[in-house]
């Protein structure tokens, strides 16, 4: 049963981060990429240890169930670590 209990749980975290990635675009802002499997959410304010600290999955049930989600934004992975990291991502310079 824990096991059944965790694929239902594995489905769901997907179906949501997929609907969330359709209602945001689905493609990089930056480089345009459009593969899910390779898109996050950025958390424009820098404060998405705060909002994911208690539900790593909390902000894609914002996006999904309401509107109110202008501090994020659609970026692959690549481009995600660069405007971390550096500030900016190398597609901005
Ligand atoms: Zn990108
Ligand atoms: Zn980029």
């Amino acid at each position: 049963m824990v096991l059944k209990a965790s694929i239902i749980t594995r489905n769901y975290r997907r179906n949501l981060k997929i609907r969330t990635l359709v209602k945001m675009g689905g493609k990089c802002r930056c480089c345009g990429i459009t593969d899910n499997i390779f898109l996050t959410i950025h958390h424009k304010n820098k404060d998405g240890g705060l909002e994911t600290k208690t539900n790593r999955y909390r902000h894609y049930s914002r996006v999904c169930n309401t509107n109110d989600y202008s501090d994020l934004e659609l970026l692959c992975h690549n481009c995600h670590f660069a405007v971390t990291h550096l500030g900016k991502c190398i597609h901005d310079i």
